[in-house]
């Protein structure tokens, strides 16, 4: 019998691996919205039509790629980020796999113009469903701007597999919160089919937190903060009276990557057991900073779950911080707090 093992053709097999990587248009606005963040960017301005289904458009102000290094940014496992695998271990970026654009053009008609501050001119690369279609000068402002249009128009399947614009939407909204979250000092736009969704200007994270999800959050926030030798917690938690029956926004980010961990989750219930009704969850935003060598975000193709070596130590920090928080805001109430019943009894105890 004859040989049946052939390679398959770098085409096929980006599109084989997009499969890992873009699952939606959400998924294509955060692995965008991360290399924006990876290049150093100030200003993020992320623009979609039709819940980007139809396009989905990030540009930003950061560093720019000169010529090669924009033709090279489409091939598989093409990366400025790590040299060797045990970079992953010392990695403070957000990529290191080198292969979301390639995923993306794999299955969509991608246009991407980037230029250096060094140079004059920028460089403009048109790719439609991983092949080459041109490559040009053009004239550019300093950073990248990434078009992506017709998500899955080679792949009908996948297409009809999208969900109605609400839907994908709000997946896409929730992606940009995280990053918007994990960057607070990086203004952010965001416009869907011509309206603004939200304008976020450099900020504090308690500011970019009401920015986010409105001003009634300012009154809700209890600063976290505990620094063990282990892992450096900061953030906020929400007041336990202001839990609710939906699950509200609860967020964990290590290294300012946003991260999703069941586990640690379930410190943070802990330590609002008996301060929140049964069917009621808490909200949190707290922030992780932990030496890059005690964990592996190298799990999962997308990197929301990464792997801890230490959980359990991790998973008691937790409970005690936010315990310790709850406490600090029971028994002394910051001026952040004036307009709490609390505040007042306590004032009244004191004088
Ligand atoms: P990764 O982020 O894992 O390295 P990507 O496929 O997302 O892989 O990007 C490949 C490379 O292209 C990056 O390592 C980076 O050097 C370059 N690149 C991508 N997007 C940008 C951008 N917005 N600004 C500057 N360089 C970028
Ligand atoms: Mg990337």
């Amino acid at each position: 019998m004859s040989d049946i093992i052939r390679l398959l053709p770098d085409q096929v097999a980006n599109q084989i691996a997009a499969g890992e990587v873009v699952h939606r248009p959400a998924a294509v606005v955060k692995e965008l919205m991360e290399n924006a963040i990876d290049a150093g960017a100030g200003h993020v301005q992320l623009v979609i039509k039709e819940a980007g289904k139809t396009l989905i458009q990030l540009m930003d102000d950061g560093c720019g790629m000169t010529e090669t290094d924009a033709r090279m940014s489409f091939e598989r496992h093409a990366t400025s980020k790590i040299l060797k695998a045990e970079d992953i271990f010392a990695i403070h970026t957000k990529g290191f796999r080198g292969e979301a654009l390639a995923s993306i053009a794999a299955v969509a008609q991608v246009d991407l113009k980037t230029r250096r501050e060094e140079e004059e001119i920028g460089t403009h690369i048109r790719i439609e469903g991983g092949k080459h279609v041109s490559q040009e000068y053009c004239s550019s402002s300093v950073g990248t701007q990434v078009e992506v249009k017709n998500l899955f128009f080679n792949i009908p399947a996948r297409r009809n597999f999208l969900k109605s614009n609400n839907v994908e939407l709000r997946h896409i909204i929730d992606e940009f919160e995280r990053v918007a979250l994990a960057h607070s000092d990086v203004h952010f736009t965001f416009t869907n089919n011509g309206s603004e969704i939200f304008n976020l200007p450099p900020a504090s994270l308690r500011q970019r937190i009401v920015n986010v999800f409105g001003n009634r959050f300012n009154e809700k926030l209890v600063p976290i903060n505990e620094e063990t030798p282990l892992v450096k917690i900061s953030g906020f938690i929400g007041k336990p009276e202001f839990s609710k029956k939906t699950r509200g926004e609860q967020f964990f980010f290590a290294n300012n990557r946003y991260i999703r961990n069941g586990y640690l989750h379930k410190a943070v219930l802990k330590a609002f057991e008996g301060l929140i009704s049964e069917g009621y969850h808490p909200s949190y935003f707290m922030f992780m900073e932990i030496d890059p060598a005690r964990i592996d975000v190298n799990i999962h193709p997308t990197k929301t779950e990464i792997k801890f070596d230490d959980d359990r130590a991790i998973h008691s920090i937790i409970r005690t911080s936010v315990k310790h928080a709850l406490g600090q805001y029971n028994i002394a109430p910051s001026l952040d707090f004036e307009s709490n019943v609390d505040f007042e009894v306590y004032f009244t105890l004191e004088v």
